[in-house]
């Protein structure tokens, strides 16, 4: 599936001071005089091309500090008046959305607990109906590609241009070393379904701590996204909302200092000619690959006949431990990485399963014997 949007380039609507495009600035506005310093802080790095801050919170739990409010617009209006940075903020709703235009707020944002749920989206995107101002969507909490890509869908039909997506990361039950996963490959799936989407990274979102921001950074760079959003305070260690994973702005000039941007195409005519056999190269090999696995799954097919005949089970657990054994030793041997050997084989033989399933059930539903089925449930 590809996306019809109309979408402008990002260069046309922003002035990127310095490469890479950096937004940064605190989580939440708390004070004045905190907002005012960080922003002239940042500012002085002339690294920072956005100036952000949070002035409505969605916070998980009640009782917590829930955004300064409307008068932090005001705040940002001087901060952006003194530093020349443009600003912008999260909107949740459509009051936020009239507040933050009347207060000339530059870029709107829409928070991952917004993106989740299309009526937030479509309230915030009647507001903007008319109105010209560039707008960034998070992904939702959840890894959901089509609510990410609806939530676009919905602002881009209210007339919204100026748009790019923000990868901060996605909620997981499971204890990781990130707050958020990245789940790299549904940012790169979002930017196969709309190849002229800007997509900016959220590095601070994604690890929850200062230490591998640097390393989520270069790695959003090196698979050509097209900016950071970084959380900066100037006193990190007293920040009212995630302390933990906002850098001061002078940490976030080095960081700034030491990213590398490269190009996503070269001009050089040795390179590239170089780069193009090599990928001949890799497609023989992939084409081999996959004429494997075809022979592979054709003998599969063969063995659930067998197996259904010969009223066998179609899982032997001994028979997979020792696939698997062989498999990784000569893994190691080959300077496999291990974790994607393993996750190979566990998805071959998954798709084995399957097929020997699929041949040992068949003919079963016309006994009026249901055979297993997997429907997905859109909604
Ligand atoms: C934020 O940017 O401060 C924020 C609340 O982010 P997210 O919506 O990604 O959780
Ligand atoms: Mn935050």
């Amino acid at each position: 599936m590809k996306l019809q949007l109309n979408i402008q380039p990002l260069n046309t609507w922003l002035n990127i001071k310095n490469e890479p495009l950096i937004i940064s600035g605190p989580c939440s506005a708390e004070t004045e005089e905190q907002l005012l310093t960080t922003a002239h802080l940042l500012a002085a790095t002339g690294k920072v091309s956005v100036l952000r801050a949070g002035i409505w919170k969605p916070r998980t739990r009640p009782g917590e500090f829930e955004g300064i409010g409307s008068i932090g617009l005001e705040w940002l209006k001087r901060a952006k008046a003194e530093t020349g940075l443009p600003t912008a903020v999260e909107v949740a709703n459509a009051k936020h959305v009239e507040e933050a235009l009347a207060a000339g707020v530059d870029i709107l944002w829409i928070g991952a607990r917004s993106t989740v749920n299309p009526f937030t989206v479509q309230e915030i995107a009647d507001a903007l109906q008319g109105v010209d101002i560039p707008v960034l969507v998070k992904n939702p909490i959840n890894p959901d590609l089509q609510l990410w890509a609806g939530a676009l869908e919905r602002i881009n039909r209210a007339g919204i241009t100026k748009l790019g997506a923000i990868h901060r990361g996605f909620s997981s039950y499971e204890k990781s070393s990130f707050r958020n996963e990245p789940m790299w490959e549904l940012a790169i799936q979002l930017k196969t379904l709309l190849p002229d989407l800007p997509i900016i990274n959220d590095p601070s979102h994604i690890c929850g701590n200062r230490e591998l921001i640097p390393y989520i950074s270069q790695k959003a760079l090196d698979l050509d996204m097209q900016g950071l959003m970084i959380e900066s305070h100037v006193d990190p260690s007293i920040a009212w909302t995630d302390a933990k994973q906002q850098l001061t702005p002078a940490a976030l000039g080095e960081l700034a200092e030491r990213l590398t941007v490269r190009e996503p195409e070269s001009q050089n005519e040795a390179f590239t000619d170089q780069l193009a056999e090599l990928r001949k190269q890799i497609d023989k090999i992939d084409d081999l690959l996959l004429q494997k696995l075809g022979e592979r799954m054709a003998i599969v097919g063969k063995i659930g006949e067998y197996k259904r005949d010969n009223q066998v089970t179609i899982l032997q657990v001994n028979r997979w431990d020792a696939i698997i054994k062989k498999g990784i030793s000569f893994a190691k041997a080959l300077k496999l990485d291990l974790n994607f050997t393993e996750k190979f084989l566990e998805l071959v033989h998954g798709e084995s399963i399957r097929k020997q399933t699929e041949i040992m059930n068949a003919g079963k539903a016309e006994k009026g014997i249901a055979a297993e089925t997997h429907t997905e449930v859109k909604s």
